[in-house]
């Protein structure tokens, strides 16, 4: 089967950073700006994490950008450097006396950071899951971007989309209008999309990632929705799923994106809302929306993986086996739906479904590796090294299993798998799994 094509996140990337207006910091507020937002990220966690790591080097054999490289400064817990030094000298007890042993802050360690905290962190969490000491660095790695994005420092590409979503309500240009007409498209096709209905008792979401440049996934999705006979809906007020403002490290950009969706979950009442294959969205989401938003959601946040896979355990979705290569395939678990949100099951469950024979990596489920392209890594052009490093670490893993296929649930890590596929010439079909579902109903 042909896969969904998907737009090449770099280039769009570079397109909008090319109209991205400089802050005019100083040095001084620069620094002054980082130093203020890591000290607003240190709470009781962040200083317990600060405080507990014992040099044991675990983290490295984690990350896959050291795996890939064997460069110490990819060792995850030395890309959070810039925070324990702001937490040496401003916050931890001891404070006074770490002033004589601790330099300050230079703005050089800002510049230096940020390849370290953006390009070679995908926020994929298996350094964190691997810590003996139980130490969250992705989240710690969060705060030295969300010190870099106040510092005027985050990279331009996701910078200028962030600030673009923000303003706009808009990614790259498309929206609400480019959503309306890309839902004329799938009516077209005869797949019916009940678009902006008042109430519902199901949001699903799309992105602008998505159907930039084709309908596929959206019409993939509906079909699947129809078929189950959900009461659904989709709202051309808070459809996105994507947030850049998570992925630049802009917390307002952030809470302001995740509450376009959230308002318009209410007003519709829906008890489930339905994030796209779109990785970072459902941790952003799922565990942060609520906080930002200040109190309790009266719905829940599924992924699209994770709702379908639910309906065809309880038998409501009916499935038929592909043919072809699709017959024998492998799974790449996405990051932040395995890892970071403990779904596994659920596209197992749909692949079981389908009746394909499944080949597991070495390293799937919770261990798995990252693709190399999560956490906004997969729209920098400086990362291009580094994701190719990645990325090879994972072509091993799959040609091991000897499966023709890859299947994914993340348009991030498809783009990523595309792209490595393109680089090496590789034979493998990838596949995102609501497309293999959509074409596969019984
Ligand atoms: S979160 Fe993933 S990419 Fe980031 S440092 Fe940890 S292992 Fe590496
Ligand atoms: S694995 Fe944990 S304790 Fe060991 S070096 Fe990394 S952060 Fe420190």
């Amino acid at each position: 089967m042909s896969a969904t094509t998907i737009p090449d996140y770099g280039t769009l990337g570079q397109r909008a950073a090319a109209g991205l207006k400089p802050k005019g910091l100083s040095d001084e507020q620069k620094i002054a700006r980082a130093k203020q937002a890591f000290i607003a990220g240190i709470d009781a966690d962040m200083a317990t994490y600060l405080e507990s790591c014992i040099h044991c080097g675990m983290c490295a054999e984690a990350c896959h950008f050291y795996l890939g490289t064997h460069e110490a400064k990819y060792t995850p817990i030395f890309k959070t450097e810039p925070l324990k030094k702001v937490y040496r000298r401003e916050v931890a007890p001891m404070r006074l006396f770490n002033r004589l042993t601790t330099r300050d802050l230079t703005i050089a360690d800002l510049e230096d950071w940020k390849e370290l905290a953006y390009d070679s962190c995908t926020q994929c969490g298996r350094c964190s899951l691997l810590c003996p000491m139980g130490i969250h660095i992705q989240s710690m790695i969060q705060v030295v971007r969300n010190g870099l994005a106040a510092a005027g420092m985050a990279p331009a590409e996701l910078q200028a989309v962030s600030d673009e979503q923000r303003d706009k309500a808009t990614i790259l240009g498309a929206g609400p209008d480019k959503l309306r007409e890309t839902v004329e498209r799938v009516r077209a096709q005869g797949i019916d999309v009940p678009l902006d209905k008042d109430k519902a008792d199901v949001m699903v979401l799309s992105s602008a990632l998505d159907f930039l440049k084709d309908e596929k996934l959206l019409a993939s999705t509906a079909r699947i929705m129809n078929k189950i006979g959900a009461n659904w809906t989709i709202r051309s007020d808070g459809f996105e799923s994507a947030n850049f403002g998570a992925l630049s490290g802009d917390k307002q950009a952030q809470k302001r994106i995740s509450k376009r969706v959230i308002d318009a979950a209410v007003a519709t009442g829906a008890k489930k809302v339905i994030v796209a294959e779109c990785g970072h969205a459902y941790p952003v989401l799922r565990w942060e929306a609520a906080t930002l938003y200040g109190k309790e959601l009266p719905f829940e946040f599924f992924s699209v993986a994770e709702y379908f896979g639910q309906e065809a355990k309880a038998g409501r979705l009916k499935l038929k086996k592909p043919s072809g290569e699709a017959a024998h395939v492998t799974f790449h678990d996405p990051c932040k739906l395995g890892r970071m949100g403990g779904s596994f099951d659920e596209a197992r469950e749909l692949l079981a479904a389908l009746g394909v024979k499944l080949t597991e990596m070495e390293s799937h489920g919770r261990t798995n590796l990252c693709c190399g392209g999560g956490g906004g890594v997969s729209m920098l052009q400086s990362a291009q090294k580094l994701r190719n490093a990645a990325f090879e670490l994972k072509r091993e893993e799959v040609e091991r299993t000897g499966a023709p296929t890859v299947v994914t649930a993340c348009n991030t890590c498809m783009q990523t798998l595309e792209k490595g596929k393109e680089w090496l010439n590789w034979d493998k079909d990838i596949v995102n799994l609501v497309q293999l579902v959509s074409e596969n109903l019984d």
